[in-house]
Order: C-alpha cells, then structure tokens, then sequence
C-alpha cells in the first residue's frame, strides 16, 4: 500500500542546507503494522509526514495506494489524505473551538458524506466517548483528547493509519488504553499501521521495526508478530 523509494529530504533555513532524510527505500504490505524507531531527531517525523503527504520530498518517490505524492499540488494530497489517509499525532491537534463530537465530523464533512452526526457519535462510542461529544477539547483529559483524535483518524476509514508517537503524552495506564484500541480498531478494520515511536514496548507489538538513524534506514526487521 506504501512505496517509499530513494526518499530524500533538505531543509533549507538561514541560509543552511540540512538533509535530514537520506535515500530511504522501503515498502509496507496492506493490513500490517510497522513502527518506525530512532534517536530524537533522526527524522522519523519528517519520514511519517512524507509518507502521509502532509510534505513534499525533495527528491525520491511516495507512492500510496499506487498514487505518487511527489508530483502532486498540496491540494491534490489534501484529497488523497480525505480518502486514504488517518493521522493521530502526540499533541492530539484536535481543533480547539469544536467540540468532541464536531472534531470527529470534520473528515466526514470534507468528504460530503451523510448520517454525519450518527457516524460520528458512533465513533466516539467505540473510543468509550459517547457521553464527552459536546465537551470541548480543553475540557477533556489528554488520554481522552487522543481517544477523540483517534475516533477522527477512523472517521474516514482510512486504508492506512499514521501515528506520531500516539503514546508520548500519556501515563502508562492511559498509554496501554489508547494503545489497545489503535490494534483493536486497526484490526476490526483492517488498516495498515504505521506508528513512529520511542517506546521500544509499544514497537514490539508491531510485526515489523524499521530503525532510522541520522536520516537513513539502519534496519528493517520482523518481530516476533510479523
Ligand atoms: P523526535 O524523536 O525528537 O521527535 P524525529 O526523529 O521525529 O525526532 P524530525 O522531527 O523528523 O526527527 O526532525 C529531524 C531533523 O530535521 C531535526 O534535526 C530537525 O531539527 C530538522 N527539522 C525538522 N523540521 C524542520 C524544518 N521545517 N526546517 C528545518 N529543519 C527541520
């Protein structure tokens, strides 16, 4: 479902040029689960929003669901992201000014689909949320802000689910919920995972490890799942 081939990225700021992402291959079967794993800074950030088409390469190709990001306008990935595409991210980045309930509704408004309400309160259901819908993400505690993120990530039944560290603002009790309802609900719908992570536990119950370091790929290996 994912092609990723001879990827590179450069930053350019202050007059300095930084690679942050060196000829990276690698591809990701339909309905698997990957972590992406690394030091602080290592790139596995830039990689995921590369993969998701949040960005755009500086040379190499991302090809997701057969289409190649690399040549589209950020418009046109904004589309691909609508059908294909979830997203939670560590800071939740739920929208403030809308409530729970509003937040889930916003990818189905995008996409023009009906029963928009229902469906929403529905996923919040499954995220255990049913009676937060008109709370406010202020008003919710952060493991609950990401179980509404992860309720929205689902709203579009995304192919593919990305995960920017899902767990790194959580206490461990709240960590191991959230963690149990991205494999359940990944399951029941049979997305494919791919989840950046530092946690080395979380990573393990994946099938599949790839290591980053300093921009490039260092390892890619089953674990005892895959
Ligand atoms: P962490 O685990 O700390 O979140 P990471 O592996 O996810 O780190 P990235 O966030 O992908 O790493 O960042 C990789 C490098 O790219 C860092 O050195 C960072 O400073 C740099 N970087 C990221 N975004 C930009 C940007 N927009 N402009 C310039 N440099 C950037």
């Amino acid at each position: 479902i994912l092609n990723i081939t001879d990827l590179s990225k450069t930053y350019h700021s202050a007059g300095r040029t930084l690679t942050v992402l060196n000829n990276i291959d690698f591809d990701i079967a339909a309905g698997s689960t990957n972590a992406i794993v690394g030091p602080s800074g290592s790139g596995k950030t830039t990689l995921l929003g590369l993969c998701a088409g949040l960005d755009r390469s500086s040379s190499g190709t991302v090809e997701l669901n057969g289409i190649n990001l690399s040549n589209l306008t950020e418009d046109q990935r904004a589309q691909v992201r609508n059908q294909y595409v979830g997203f939670i991210f560590q800071n939740f980045q739920l929208l403030p000014t809308l409530t729970a309930l509003e937040n889930v509704m916003v990818p189905l408004e995008l996409r023009n689909e009906k029963n928009i309400r229902l469906r929403a309160l529905d996923l919040l259901d499954k995220v255990g949320l049913a009676d937060r819908g008109h709370h406010y993400p202020s008003q919710l505690s952060g493991g609950e802000q990401q179980r509404v993120s992860l309720a929205r990530a689902f709203s579009n039944a995304p192919k593919i689910l990305f995960a920017d560290e899902p767990t790194g603002n959580l206490d461990a009790e709240t960590s191991e919920k959230v963690v149990k309802l991205i494999f359940d609900l990944n399951k029941e719908a049979g997305t494919t995972l791919v989840l950046v992570t530092h946690d080395l536990e979380l990573a393990a119950k994946t099938q599949r490890i790839i290591r980053i370091r300093g921009g490039k790929l260092v390892a890619d290996e089953k674990t005892i799942n895959g």
